[in-house]
């Protein structure tokens, strides 16, 4: 038995260490000069690989997730990380996993050694096409052509990937970018590179959809910071449904002073004179932004628990962490496998997870389930 796995990123490198350690003769094509590259820059550097609290709300709707959650809860995944590959992990206080040592490369080199170890053949080249063939499939190669008696691709998407050829069109959905930062309607540019904390409320045709608190990053175009990244879940999420849903994003800026609290203050405010509205309560910029919206200081310091910004679209693939959209599920058995006997695992399925290690831990998951049978 002969395993050709295409992609050497986080979902193709565990499917080819447990393939190996299954004694499943297993050949890695990787396109770049080394596997691992978006693993090693992944949670700034740190690889944030998993979650403590991972809920089905952190991903697209998805029975293979509910499926996988039950399979793979982070305990196995981190557990199969350790078992098989050496890998140290702790849990910060918001339950994100990562190494002990804090440093993603080390997770590759973990992957790489269990890869030496098992005997997995990496090959450098691009797979550009697959072709089926009696008792197996050939992989097409820019450099060379590879027999194997079954083929999984765990090649990725769009997110922050080059020159990616799309080797399973036929069973996937459009793609757009996630994980994102987000353009608005008539940003304001004096705002760009200040940085708030805030309760971030994304409502779609009108109705709250998703709320978080957290630092918004404001920026020229629009918005950005974790909490916006993953408010762009849902929008790319409900571009891959053709939806055409309408987004607003509404910002408290003052999450820690209460309704009455704000009347208090906004009453012994009521003398001051605009630029002073928020003295020692905003910084300027943002106090500027918001008084010059008002006609007095209540109304000013509603906006500011209730700013809105009319959300016009995300920024492209190459700032996205993730891709939405993908090969559905409709196409995939138990196993990954689609119709045409070709396997699946990662990215490439239209499962996309919010920000917090979701998206990695679905790529072990499916890159162990793929090869594990
Ligand atoms: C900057 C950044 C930070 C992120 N941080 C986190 C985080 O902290 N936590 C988290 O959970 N998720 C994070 N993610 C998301 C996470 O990295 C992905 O979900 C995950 O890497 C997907 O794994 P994959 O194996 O499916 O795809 P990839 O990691 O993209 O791997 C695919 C591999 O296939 C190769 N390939 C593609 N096409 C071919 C071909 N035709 N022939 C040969 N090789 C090919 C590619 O070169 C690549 O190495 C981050 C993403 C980015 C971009």
């Amino acid at each position: 038995m002969k395993r050709v796995i295409i992609g050497g990123g986080a979902s193709g490198l565990m499917s080819a260490v447990i393939s190996a350690k299954n004694n499943v003769e297993t050949i890695l094509i990787e396109k770049n000069a080394r596997v691992g590259k978006k693993l090693s820059q992944t949670g700034n550097g740190k690889c944030n690989l998993a979650n403590d609290n991972m809920t089905l709300g952190c991903f697209n709707d998805s029975k293979l997730v509910q499926r996988l959650m039950k399979l793979y809860p982070t305990t196995r995944v981190l557990e199969i990380l350790n078992h098989e590959l050496g890998l140290h992990t702790f849990s910060d206080n918001f339950g994100r996993v990562y190494p002990i040592s804090e440093n993603a490369n080390s997770v590759v080199d973990c992957f790489r050694k269990a890869c030496e170890k098992y005997g997995v053949k990496t090959v450098f080249d691009v797979a550009i096409s697959i072709e089926k063939a009696h008792n197996g499939f050939v992989v097409h190669c820019q450099e060379n052509d590879v027999f194997c008696n079954e083929v999984v691709v765990a090649s990725g998407l769009l997110a922050q990937a080059k020159n990616q050829n799309v080797l399973l069109s036929d069973y996937q959905t459009e793609l757009y970018p996630s994980l994102v930062p987000i353009t608005v309607k008539n940003p304001d540019k004096s705002l760009d590179g200040l940085r708030q904390k805030c309760l971030v409320t994304l409502f779609k045709d009108g109705k709250k959809v998703y709320q978080e608190k957290g630092e918004v990053l404001f920026r020229q175009y629009g918005l950005s910071g974790v909490c916006i990244f993953n408010c762009s879940a849902y929008v790319a999420r409900s571009k891959v449904q053709k939806e055409n849903a309408k987004f607003k994003i509404v910002l408290d800026l003052l999450p820690t002073i209460d309704q009455k609290e704000i009347l208090t203050i906004a009453n012994g405010r009521q003398n001051s004179i605009k630029d002073d509205w928020f003295l020692g309560i905003l910084s300027n910029k943002l106090a500027c932004h918001v008084a010059k919206q008002s006609k007095d200081v209540f109304s000013a310091f509603q906006l500011a628990k209730n700013l809105p910004f009319e959300v016009v679209d995300t920024l492209g693939f190459e700032f996205a962490q993730a891709t939405s959209g993908g090969i559905e599920e409709k196409h995939l058995d138990d196993n990954l496998t689609l119709p045409n006997g070709i396997k699946v695992c990662g990215e490439i399925i239209n499962v996309d997870g919010l920000c917090g290690g979701n998206n990695l831990w679905f790529a072990f998951a499916t890159g162990h389930l793929v090869s594990n049978n």
